[in-house]
């Protein structure tokens, strides 16, 4: 994003983004994929589309499926609704059904550009793929570190678990998993920087590498934390143990900002030039 776009940005969207410490206020959302439609954002073709200006207000009036805009929708906007839904894991992120029926709202809501949406949507995605990444990368490393510490500590047959190669290989494959992720991770979050700072010609696709590091990491997580929860045995299926809390959390990112079909057609586009 250019200074100045950001800076159109910050001052639109931080205010009601942010609390005034700073801190994100529980109840904002990026919605970026529709009921029907799912992702890619090009994709959308409800009544949100287009703006149609209309005395300082912006209408969401449209079935067009092209000049996406992004706005701000305040929650307390008349027709905005939000439907809690209780899911699998993420117990700290709310989940809504989120529905929108004739929102106005003022004009000075539209964050950039009119008709810039989904520009602006696959740049947030390119970032955010990265973003989930590291997240996965960082919870495949806490289920491994536990599991790898309870092989030492747990004893069976006399020894402890770790001593058996059953578990080694286990623990050595998860280690492996780990650290492929993270180099895929850091090489596509310095690309994206080198980039930005218009350090160098990038010869690689960024949405390439951040679809590579999305897809790799947040499989990875899921099989790291799934033999995470083997190692534990039935402790690892209770409640209280922090490998259980991995193992639905990791899931999550294989679906959001894009599943891992979507990465993998992604991937595709890139390989027949189409991207
Ligand atoms: C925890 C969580 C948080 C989320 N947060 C947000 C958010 O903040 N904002 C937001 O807008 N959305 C959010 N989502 C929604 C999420 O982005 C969508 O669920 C996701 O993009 C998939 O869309 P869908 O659910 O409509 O599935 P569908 O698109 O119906 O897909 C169903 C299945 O079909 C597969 N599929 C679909 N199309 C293809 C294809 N072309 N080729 C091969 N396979 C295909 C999919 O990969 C999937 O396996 C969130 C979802 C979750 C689970």
């Amino acid at each position: 994003m250019a200074d100045e776009e950001f800076e159109t940005f910050r001052d639109t969207v931080y205010p009601f983004v942010l609390e005034n410490d700073g801190r994100v206020h529980r109840d904002r959302a990026f919605q970026h994929v529709e009921e029907e439609t799912g992702l890619p954002p090009s994709r959308i073709n409800t009544e949100l589309d287009r703006i149609v200006k209309d005395s300082g207000y912006l209408v969401l009036d449209s079935d067009d499926h092209t000049g996406l805009s992004m706005l701000v929708v305040p929650t307390d906007a008349e027709g905005y609704e939000a439907e809690p839904r209780d899911k699998l894991g993420l117990d700290a992120a709310e989940h809504a059904h989120i529905t929108y029926d004739g929102v106005r709202v003022p004009e000075d809501h539209l964050v950039g550009e009119e008709g810039q949406g989904f520009y602006q949507t696959l740049a947030w995605l390119e970032h955010g793929r990265v973003d989930i990444a590291a997240s996965h990368l960082g919870m495949a490393e806490g289920a491994f570190d536990r599991a790898l510490a309870y092989s030492k500590e747990r004893k069976q047959g006399g020894q402890p678990i770790g001593d058996y190669q059953g578990m080694r290989w286990k623990l050595a494959d998860m280690r492996k998993n780990c650290k492929v992720a993270k180099s895929q991770v850091y090489h596509a979050a310095r690309t994206i920087d080198a980039e930005e700072r218009g350090d160098a010609e990038i010869e690689e696709s960024l949405i390439e590498i951040a679809s590579i590091a999305k897809l790799f990491a947040t499989e990875m997580a899921c099989d790291v934390a799934e033999e995470a929860v083997q190692i534990f045995g039935g402790k690892g299926f209770a409640r209280e143990n922090e490998v259980e809390h991995f193992y639905r959390d990791v899931k999550a990112g294989t679906i959001y900002e894009g599943t891992s079909e979507v990465q993998r057609n992604t991937i595709g586009k890139v390989l027949h030039d189409e991207l």
